[in-house]
């Protein structure tokens, strides 16, 4: 009896944020349905306590150092064949009024929910448009498409990534390869426990009570499977989801 491998039938897909959250349920997902994996995020433990089976590698990267990013993503390839589809996932919310809040926090936001996802993309876009196929999602939010109390800053980067988002599909277009943005409104996640101004989070936290049930990060999960898995010759350009009772 033949004891070599199944040969490996699905393509790689690369997760940025993989630890927690909304990229943990997509990093579950995407191992589902088969997938080799290069999950990525700063805290190695928690990735590695996700138990994943072994086509997945963990990977302790910052998105925000482009180099090491891209040197991960080149050491997965390696391994598992070209990124068919890249998750930007990786993201903060520190919530803040602008004449108080800590310009290290902007910083912050910038880097990781702006730059990270140039960063990613930057790492795969040249391969994906010389196959001429893949797949970039990039995890912006519904604060990318309205302003919303205490959320000035954030909402500036998440309306970057869908400038971002936008404008690359109209330029890679050609090459079949696709850009979808996915954007959540209120996912119970961690995301609120980094803002630091407890007013700030106390009057979220008030604001996401009367909704009743936020949505789940599985949720969110589908929509991406969803929009990845639609034939090459489709692009779900953009799924905004909300809770039901999300007022704003
Ligand atoms: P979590 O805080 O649970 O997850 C954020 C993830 O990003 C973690 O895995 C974290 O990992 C990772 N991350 C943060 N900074 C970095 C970094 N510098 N380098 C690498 N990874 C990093 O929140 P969510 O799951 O909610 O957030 C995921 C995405 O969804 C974000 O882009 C967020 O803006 C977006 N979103 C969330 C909504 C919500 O209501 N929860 C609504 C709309 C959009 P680690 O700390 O280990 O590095």
């Amino acid at each position: 009896m033949d004891s070599s491998p199944a040969p490996q039938t699905k393509p790689l897909v690369v997760i940025t944020g993989a630890s927690s959250g909304i990229g943990e349920a997509c990093a579950r997902s995407f191992s589902a349905a088969g997938h080799p994996l290069l999950l990525v995020a700063r805290r190695l433990d928690r990735l590695q306590a996700l138990n994943l089976p072994e086509n997945v590698i963990c990977a302790q990267v910052d998105v925000t150092d482009r180099a090491k990013l891209k040197e991960t993503i080149e050491q997965a390839v390696q391994k598992y064949g070209p990124v068919d589809c890249l998750v930007n996932n990786a993201g903060v919310m520190l919530l803040g009024k602008v004449q108080t809040q800590e310009p290290e926090e902007w910083q912050r936001m910038f880097d990781v929910n702006l730059m990270g996802v140039l960063n990613g993309t930057h790492a795969v876009l040249p391969s994906m448009i010389e196959r001429r196929g893949g797949t970039i999602i990039n995890i912006s939010s519904i604060a990318g498409r309205k302003t919303l109390p205490d959320h000035a800053v954030y909402c500036s980067t998440k309306f970057a990534v869908h400038a971002f988002t936008e404008q690359i599909r109209e330029e890679v277009a050609q090459y079949d390869v696709r850009l979808v943005n996915i954007a959540p409104g209120v996912v119970e996640t961690e995301l609120l426990s980094h803002s630091t101004d407890k007013k700030i989070v106390d009057d979220y936290k008030a604001w996401k009570s009367n909704m009743g049930q936020p949505m789940a990060s599985e949720d969110i999960a589908r929509c991406i499977m969803f929009a990845y898995e639609q034939p090459q010759r489709m692009c779900v350009r953009e799924i905004l989801v909300c809770p039901t009772r999300q007022d704003k």
